[in-house]
């Protein structure tokens, strides 16, 4: 089944780290780093509904301004996640303008920001622009096995990385999907109804394989049902097929502990966004910078197993040369960067 969204990185890998993830069919898309996204048209911009922010440094928040000066007078309602520090450095950009004759405005842009420090709570505030985007902090939310934002069809998913300063790589998982072969449940001799929403909403929500799922339908006038278990059902009537997962991962130092973080939101992703800075000859210098090689980008996507590699966010001084940063990263993978 071909997935529900379609993730495009908005810059060439020398360019500003943000991913655009459109969804298929509908008018909204995510977006991973706010850097310089001015490659987004004001329409592309308009969709969006949830921006992550990996950390404020420049090159990962300099797009800000530019999606603020997009949105401004519209009815839209932005979610923002950030690590720690994170509501603060909303807030001060949001300071850095004068915002007199904003009370009026019939359309209003809000900004809900979210700030994970990696544990079982995530701080929150609101900027609202009729209140002139004063401040207005809102009560912590859960953070239930790191997922961030979720939603029926997808969820998002965070790590905190040492970069000397926490930065957030993120997993977004896209729902398995529930198919259920008609042909096979003709041969069960149970018609088609209601009950296989239930079906469905107890296979995605994890139930286990011994709750009962009770078909019912009706023959003319006569109400008729059945019971069975949820494992029967599996194995007999659905084909579950895993959603799409994709990583971003930038800035960040190759250690152990950085590792089991990415570890465990990355494990077998499907497509991995991952910096891949400096080349192997420049490890000590991307030690000091916390930032990671291009070998040391592909290692990390070998050791999660993920399917696919795609290195970005390469530093000016391999203009010349991006092919070695490639290799490299392919090397460190263990097998090509197949498109
Ligand atoms: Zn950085
Ligand atoms: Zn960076």
């Amino acid at each position: 089944m071909k997935p529900t969204f379609q993730p495009q990185l908005v810059n060439d890998p020398f360019g500003d780290p943000a991913l655009y993830v459109e969804f298929l069919f509908q008018k909204r898309a995510l977006l991973f780093d706010l850097g310089d996204i001015h490659a987004l048209s004001p329409r592309k911009l308009l969709r969006l509904t949830h921006i992550f922010v990996s950390h404020a440094h420049m090159d990962h928040f300099y797009g800000f301004d530019y999606l603020l000066r997009v949105c401004l007078g519209r009815a839209i309602t932005l979610r923002l996640y950030g690590p720690a520090g994170f509501i603060d450095r909303v807030e001060h950009r949001l300071g850095g303008y004068t915002w007199n004759l904003v009370e009026n405005y019939a359309d209003e842009l809000i900004f809900i920001v979210h700030e994970w420090e990696g544990g079982a709570t995530m701080a929150r505030a609101r900027f609202r622009c009729r209140r002139t985007f004063a401040r207005e902090d809102l009560s912590a939310v859960p953070v239930e096995n790191r997922t961030l934002a979720a939603e029926p069809g997808l969820k998002v998913r965070a790590a905190v990385l040492d970069h000397k300063i926490p930065c957030l790589a993120f997993c977004l998982e896209e729902t398995e999907h529930v198919n259920i072969w008609k042909n096979r449940l003709e041969e069960l001799g149970v018609p088609t109804g209601p009950w296989l929403q239930e079906l469905k909403r107890a296979v995605l929500a994890g139930k286990p394989d011994d709750l009962i799922i009770t078909a019912y339908w009706r023959d003319g006038t006569i109400p008729r049902k059945r019971r069975f278990t949820l494992g029967e059902l599996k194995r007999k009537i659905l084909r579950i097929v895993p959603g799409l997962r994709i990583g971003y991962v930038v800035d960040c130092r190759y250690d152990p502990q950085n590792l089991r973080n990415l570890q465990a939101i990355l494990s077998g992703v499907d497509r991995l966004y991952i910096e891949a800075p400096f080349s192997h000859e420049e490890a000590e210098m991307a030690r000091e910078k916390y930032h990671l090689t291009a070998w040391q980008a592909g290692d990390i996507a070998r050791r999660v197993g993920a399917k696919r590699l795609v290195p970005f966010h390469f530093s000016a001084r391999h203009q010349q040369n991006p092919e070695l940063l490639y290799r490299q990263a392919a090397e460190g993978f263990g097998r090509p960067l197949s498109s």
